[in-house]
């Protein structure tokens, strides 16, 4: 079988619920579960909707009754589903109310409010794909064994739910049926609802594709998979065919817009592939994120960069020994509750990199105590994920490019996970560094002679 996840703008609105529904039919063959985020915004409505109800006592569904009716309506939906769909709207504004009386919202209200969104999806898509002759079913992921612990806008599935989902799943898959699931939400023991936190339904599916030992799992986007480099800044990105999981995790974290990191780890565990696709796109191969990497042919893989770094250079004041002074450094940042991206050092100073610009004076003033502190705002990090076993070529590739433009690298390191190196330049000069490596180790006759 496999899993295939459909994201909110894979989903907003009857087009695209029609595109979503030609994309399942064609790979029938293959098992697929259906695993859905709420239509377009309606996440982000639905919490507006609550703090209008906390704030002004306000109770108004508008922004999500309408164009879930609209979509009904588009797709020509039967009664039934009408019915359905009415009655959880209801149901939203009776809870509404409650929270405009109260005047409060708490974790738990929040996340069965936010639920809606997924509850209607899945109810509107199946809806629509039985009337295009497929046996689709609508569940609601606590049916199929998505039990949380009780953190609520935050949840985490408890291990009990690795067996009860194939339990769930597999007796309807036998059947022929396809379920069509909601991402995002899940139930704790006392029955409350609870969200896997924002962006969450990737992980849903990657905890489904996992649990079931899936061939692989989609998770269908509106771009070609990742890609290059981030195409706003590079418009001759492409799709990068196939990455492993610790690159893919690097890109995320130095900010491509990938899958979070997160949402990978369930198919990670199991060495279960996850494949990014593009619903706008589906003939695109997108790209395979896959355990490990054999052939390893490529330099670079791709790059990314990240904007309004900060570089902090730390000096030693005192003959402390490297220990002593590192320990000291690192304390402060912990007592601040500032996290370090980058981190060079020597016996006697230390570079590190924060992705906070602000709010830094009284980490300083600690600092200050043991050593000489320079701040310096406005700089980026570039990173570029590739085969680090051939670092000394990454490197003076990398930077011969970036010295023929007069960029200069004020930090660099190399990830201690082997398959990435970032180095930090002055934030104004980020987007031509990153336009022409990218030609560099994209675009350009060279290729060819580097992999
Ligand atoms: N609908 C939820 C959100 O917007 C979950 C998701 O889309 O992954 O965060
Ligand atoms: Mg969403």
């Amino acid at each position: 079988m496999i899993v295939m996840k459909f994201g909110g703008s894979s989903v907003a609105g009857a087009e695209r619920i029609q595109q979503v529904g030609r994309i399942v039919a064609s790979r029938l063959s293959q098992k697929p579960a259906v695993v859905l985020s709420a239509m377009g915004d309606t996440t982000d409505h639905l919490l507006e909707a609550a703090d209008r109800a906390l704030q002004e006592g306000l109770v108004s569904i508008e922004t999500i009754e309408t164009p879930h009716r609209e979509t009904m309506r588009a797709l020509a939906l039967g009664a039934e589903v009408q019915a359905e769909a009415a009655a959880l709207l209801g149901e939203l504004k009776s809870l509404l109310t409650g929270i405009s009386l109260i005047r409060e919202l708490t974790g738990r209200t929040r996340d069965y409010l936010v639920s809606f969104g997924e509850r209607l999806s899945v109810r509107i898509a199946a809806a629509y794909f039985r009337s295009i002759n497929l046996q689709a079913r609508a569940l609601d992921s606590w049916d199929i064994g998505f039990i949380s612990d009780s953190q609520y806008t935050a949840a985490d599935l408890e291990k009990d739910s690795w067996r009860l989902i194939p339990q769930a799943l597999n007796p309807l898959l036998a059947e022929g049926i396809l379920p069509v699931i909601t991402g995002f939400i899940a139930k704790d023991r006392k029955g409350n609802i609870t969200t896997l936190g924002r962006g969450g339904s990737d992980r849903s599916a990657t905890i489904i594709a996992a649990a079931m030992g899936a061939e692989e799992a989609q998770v269908w986007k509106d771009v070609d998979g990742i890609l290059t480099a981030d195409p706003g800044l590079v418009p001759q990105a492409r799709p990068v065919e196939l990455v492993s999981y610790e690159e893919a995790a690097e890109l995320a974290y130095f900010g491509a817009q990938v899958l979070h990191p997160r949402a990978m780890q369930p198919c990670k565990k199991t060495n279960t592939p996850v494949v990014v696709k593009n619903s706008y796109n589906p003939g695109a191969p997108g790209t395979r994120i896959v355990p490990v990497l054999n052939q390893r042919a490529v330099l670079v893989r791709a790059l990314t960069s990240r904007r309004k770094v900060t570089l902090i250079d730390i000096v030693s004041t005192r003959m402390v020994g490297q220990a002593g002074f590192l320990e000291g450094v690192f304390s402060a940042f912990a007592r601040h509750g500032i996290s370090v991206d980058m981190v060079a050092t020597s016996e006697v100073s230390i570079s590190l990199s924060l992705d906070v610009t602000e709010g830094l004076e009284a980490l300083t003033q600690d600092l200050e105590k043991i050593a000489k502190v320079e701040i310096k705002t406005n700089k980026a990090i570039v990173t570029l994920v590739g085969d680090v076993s051939r670092s000394s070529e990454i490197l003076q590739q990398t930077f011969g490019v970036c010295a023929a433009l007069g960029v200069q690298a004020q930090m660099v390191s190399q990830g201690a996970s082997k398959v990435n190196i970032s180095f930090i330049v002055d934030d104004s000069q980020a987007a031509m560094a990153v336009k022409a490596l990218h030609k560099h180790y994209f675009e350009t006759e060279a290729l060819a002679s580097i992999t």
